[in-house]
């Protein structure tokens, strides 16, 4: 049995001021803070986990925090865009949304036949909202009415110099399915149907750098620790350099490159983020790894105070 990749498990990106990052997400977006920790490599900064009201996998925008880290540049090889799904009907509530919330926005764009509403967060990540059909997650419950609310991902682009190789391994290798193209522009989606991939070939583009305002990685989410052990002895067959498997405590994660220079991860679904506290207080305080907690008197004292969002949890 060959194992499944079934979509997009978290993206994962830089910012440089954890409490403006914690505001837009939170406060204008409407995600729920699902986990405060730090950066299991780096445990004097933060790690912001967002997603739904579980953080379930497919709907987990993540940062690392690194105070007045300077800017990155958007550029190939990376994912240059997160889009997030909206239903049909919401563009027009998140156009006044973000106008009033003082962030400009590129409404007007149709790509494959869906509305796109482009904006950027205040460290420059680019964004889209997605008119989508047929959603029926469950969106947070959080300070967007749930007719709005963002529900998931519903997918990236990623920046190449040209798209055949990591196309290949898409669909060849990942279980994606190949949806055709718009101009430079290539779509491939998911096992379970959710999220897309677009690879936007642009050859003669200047590459981008680390830093904040730029995505870290994305992760595809496998169904188990067996699945996970299997696709790492299959890319390891094929010549990729995959990492060994490492605890992210509310994951386990493989870490990878496309043949364009993408960081890819394959993350568990299991154990989520109520592993380590309960789900109405998901990201209420900071949690540590249990190999970290004997400096949390020091951590605490590091890392920047963060003023947390309310969150009340429907019934
Ligand atoms: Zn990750």
């Amino acid at each position: 049995m060959s194992p499944t990749i079934s979509g997009i498990h978290h993206i994962t990106a830089i910012t440089a001021d954890a409490q403006k990052n914690i505001d837009f997400y939170c406060g204008v977006l409407g995600l729920r803070l699902v986990k405060l920790t730090v950066n299991f490599d780096d445990p004097e900064s933060y790690h912001l986990y967002y997603g739904d009201r579980l953080g379930r996998p497919g709907s987990i925008m993540t940062f690392f925090a690194w105070p007045g880290a300077t800017r990155g540049r958007i550029g190939p090889p990376q994912v240059t865009t997160v889009a997030f799904a909206v239903s049909a009907q919401a563009l027009e509530f998140w156009a006044a949304r973000l106008k009033e919330s003082g962030f400009a926005f590129w409404p007007g764009e149709t790509r494959f036949g869906e509305g796109v509403l482009g904006f950027e967060d205040p460290d420059g990540i680019r964004l889209e909202l997605i008119a989508t059909a047929g959603l029926n997650g469950e969106s947070p419950d959080g300070p967007i009415p749930p007719e709005s609310a963002i529900q998931r991902f519903h997918g990236v682009t990623i920046s190449e110099e040209g798209h055949e190789n990591t196309a290949k391994l898409l669909t060849e290798i990942m279980g994606f399915k190949d949806e055709g193209r718009e101009g430079h522009r290539y779509r491939y989606r998911s096992a379970n149907g959710e999220s897309v991939v677009d690879l936007l070939c642009i050859p003669a583009a200047r590459r981008g750098g680390m830093g904040a305002g730029v995505v870290h990685h994305i992760a595809y989410r496998t169904l188990d620790d067996a699945q996970q052990l299997e696709w790492r002895d299959e890319l390891v067959g094929l010549g990729y350099n995959v990492s060994s498997v490492m605890d992210r405590v509310y994951f386990h994660s493989i870490y990878y490159r496309d043949p364009g220079g993408v960081l890819f991860e394959i993350a568990t679904d299991p154990p989520g983020f109520t592993i380590d506290e309960p789900a109405e207080k998901l990201g209420s305080i900071l949690k540590l790894p249990p190999w970290f907690e004997r400096r949390r008197a020091e951590l605490e004292q590091i890392l920047p105070p963060v003023r947390l969002p309310e969150w009340r949890l429907a019934a």
